[in-house]
Parts: C-alpha cells; structure tokens; sequence
C-alpha cells in the first residue's frame, strides 16, 4: 500500500479510537462509496491512438456532493487517489462546507502532450466519467497537472452531451465561464490566513523567517503572498532548482517572471544571479521559523524528519507528511498545521464557485477574499480549541480529523442507512 494511504487509514484508525467510534461506522469510514476506474484511448497529433488509466473515487457524500481535483501526474495510482479522495472529505468537513469527499486522477504526464493532445484526453476522460459528475452529484476541480482551461473543457464537454451550459459541474473555471475572483489564488491565500490566525497571539507574521517546497499554483502563490505580507522567503524550490538567501528572495518578482511563461531556473539566471543555488534537500531542513511542503506527498519521510529544523511546518501540499515522520515531528515537538486545514482555501473558494454558479450571481474579489479569511480563522479557532481536558498535548492534526469525523459520523447517523 503506498505510503499516504497507509498515513490516511492510520490517522482514521486512530481517530476512531479516540472517538470510540463503532466498529460498523469505522468500516463505513474506511470504506469507498465509489472506485471508477477506465483505460480510455486518446488520438495523439500523428494520428496514433494511446490508451491512458483514469479514476474518479468518491469517498463519501453523506454532507453533500463529492468534491475534489483531477490529478494529470504519472505517478497517479489508486491507492493515492483514494487517499485524496478521504482526504478531501476530512477537509470539506473541517471547513463546514457541504460537499463530501472525492478525487481524480489520470496517469500521465501531461508536459509531455501538446494542448491538442491534452485536450483531446480531457474531453475523452470527461465523457468517461459523465455518469459520476454532476452539480448535484460529484463536481471536480483543479489539483497537481490540471488548470483551468482542462476545467473548461470538463465543463464544455459534459454541457454538450446534457444539451444546455452547467457551469456548476467543476469549479476552478476560468472567470469568463463562470469560474469565480479569487479561486486561481485560493489556496495559497489560505495558507497565508492559516498561518496569520496561527501566529496572532504571538505578534503575526511579519519578519519571520520561511522556507517554501514547490512554486506551483500553491506555492508559488502562497510564497508570495507571504512575501507581500512582510515575512522573509529566505528558501524557495520547485522540481528543478533550490534557492536560498538569508535576506529573503524577491517572490514577487520571481512570481511575475514564471506567471509569464517563465521558470524559476531562468529567473534566478537572469535575475538573481546574488541567490544561492542549494540543494533540494536543504529546503526541508532549512533554519526558518516556517516550513512549507507545497509540492508533493510524502516528502517528508522516516529519513529526513529528525533534520527538520523549523519549529512550525504549514502543510499546503496534500499528505506531505509520512506516519513515521508524524511521530518523529511531534517526539521533537514541531508543531504541524494539517493539510486538511491548511490547505482547505482552495475548495472553500469552489464552495463559493459552485454557489454563484448555481446562483448566477457574481461576487467582487474582496467579498470572496473576505469570507475565505472567515471560513479559514473559524475552522483554525474550531481546531485549535478541540482539545480534549484528558489529552491537552494532542497535536493540530489530531483535533482537525477529530473534528471532521465527528461532522461525518453525525451526519451519517441523522440520514441513516436507506434502503
Ligand atoms: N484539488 C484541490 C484540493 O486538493 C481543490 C479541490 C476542489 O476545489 O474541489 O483541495
């Protein structure tokens, strides 16, 4: 079993106990409602036909419609897929909205397609999974390798077979078609709240120091707007290439140059040539006063978290963190900010998506930025006080899924099992 499902039952398992949760409801839990899995053929621009592996996984939807992104990576696989897919229920719980879990992926790597390619696996993959999506039903979005024109076509091609225009049935849309101000920032943005309402009492987050894994649509926004909120990003990566400087890197400016097209490679040759160039294994065990995992999963590992020297880790990637490393972490007493709450800015902004959609109404970016910050600290408050008298040392991750399940399980046992 791969390591972030094996941490995803873990941390079920024990929260069950905890819970004292019935047996029958911990076999609920750790059950999938759906596992939709299809190889499916793509026309490529020579004329070729390649047959590619899709899933689509609902967790459960006993709070609502599933939700969750579509993964374009080649190391898609079903264990990894179902683990997001339960993630993603804990975290639309956490942050009370009213989806359930779900989550995507196609095995492939789609830097190696061209957009006509990609295009055509899209639209071929989206009419494969037409009878699971809906407004109603299951409603997708962007996660790692997917954006929002794959979104578009998702949404025009299940429109097309319904007859009529559903902008509702995927979130993360460009704004011309209905996707909402501020959801292409949401996450990173969410990450920033996060730590703000983690850091209030102990005078916020100006001049701390930060190290960010991963310059994608949620590192590199989240580092930035952590630049822009007065902190020092003194390390900064992507795939290729690690940089460092004690008085901090201009993000914005590194921002701006990948925005455009750009990779952090060139601007650091074009540009910065005063940042100095590490390596990527020192961003993990960087002296900051914040570490950032935005990239992928399970980065953080038996091997490296003992090195590990900041004493506040801010999840934004989606499982970064092993079970063995968890352990480790809270030996040392780092203190952990959980995926599902630190990175729930993204799908709370589809929340809001989905209801101007179904509403067709338009909301400023301000009133969007407003209530993803409310949501946020309300959800960061919620956790953070969920600390039961019997056991006050219990980490952030512990009080987040005890939060979560809880919500579940209530709601699995109002509705009651039918037929
Ligand atoms: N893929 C994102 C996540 O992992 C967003 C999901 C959504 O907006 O539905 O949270």
């Amino acid at each position: 079993m791969e390591a972030i499902l094996t941490g995803a039952l873990t941390q079920l398992h024990e929260a069950a106990d905890q819970l004292q949760l019935r047996d029958e409801m911990r076999e609920y839990l750790t059950s999938f409602k759906t596992v939709f899995q299809t190889q499916f053929p793509v026309e490529m621009d020579d004329g070729s036909l390649k047959m590619f592996e899709g899933l689509r996984v609902l967790h459960n939807v006993a709070r609502g419609p599933s939700k969750g992104g579509i993964r374009y990576s080649a190391h898609v696989s079903l264990d990894e897929v179902k683990a997001l897919a339960m993630l993603m229920t804990w975290k639309c719980a956490v942050v009370d909205v009213p989806f359930g879990g779900a989550k995507g992926g196609v095995t492939v790597d789609p830097a190696a397609l061209s957009s006509n390619e990609l295009q055509n696996l899209t639209r071929r993959f989206t009419s494969e999974i037409i009878p699971i999506i809906g407004p109603d039903k299951d409603i997708p979005a962007p996660d790692m390798g997917t954006n929002p024109q794959i979104m578009a076509w998702m949404m025009d091609t299940y429109s097309m077979t319904q007859g009529y225009t559903i902008p509702g049935v995927v979130t993360g849309k460009p704004i011309a078609l209905g996707g909402s101000e501020g959801r292409f920032e949401a996450t990173g943005r969410g990450i920033l709240y996060v730590i703000q309402e983690h850091l209030r009492a102990e005078g916020g987050i100006q001049g701390r120091t930060v190290a960010v894994q991963g310059f994608g649509n949620v590192g590199g926004v989240a580092a930035r707007l952590i630049h822009e909120a007065g902190a020092k990003v003194t390390y900064l990566s992507d795939k290729d290439i690690a940089l460092h400087h004690r008085d901090g890197i201009d993000v914005t400016a590194a921002y701006a140059f990948v925005a455009k097209g750009g990779t952090l490679t060139g601007w650091h040759d074009l540009f910065a040539r005063d940042v100095e160039v590490v390596a990527g294994a020192d961003v993990l065990a960087a002296e900051v006063d914040i570490l950032i995992p935005a990239a992928l999963e399970s980065v953080l590992t038996e091997a490296n978290a003992a090195a590990v020297r900041a004493p506040l880790i801010i999840e934004a990637a989606n499982g970064p963190t092993t079970v063995e490393a968890d352990a480790i972490l809270r030996e040392r007493s780092v203190v952990v900010v959980p995926d599902i709450l630190a990175n729930a800015g993204g799908v709370t902004v589809s929340y809001f998506e989905w209801v101007q959609a179904r509403q067709f109404q338009r909301w400023s970016e301000q009133r969007v930025n407003q209530e993803l910050q409310s949501i946020m600290a309300k959800a960061y408050q919620t956790i953070a006080t969920r600390r039961p008298v019997n056991a006050p040392n219990c980490t952030l991750r512990q009080a987040a899924n005890w939060v979560a399940i809880e919500r579940v399980v209530e709601a699995v046992n109002l509705r009651g099992i039918y037929p």
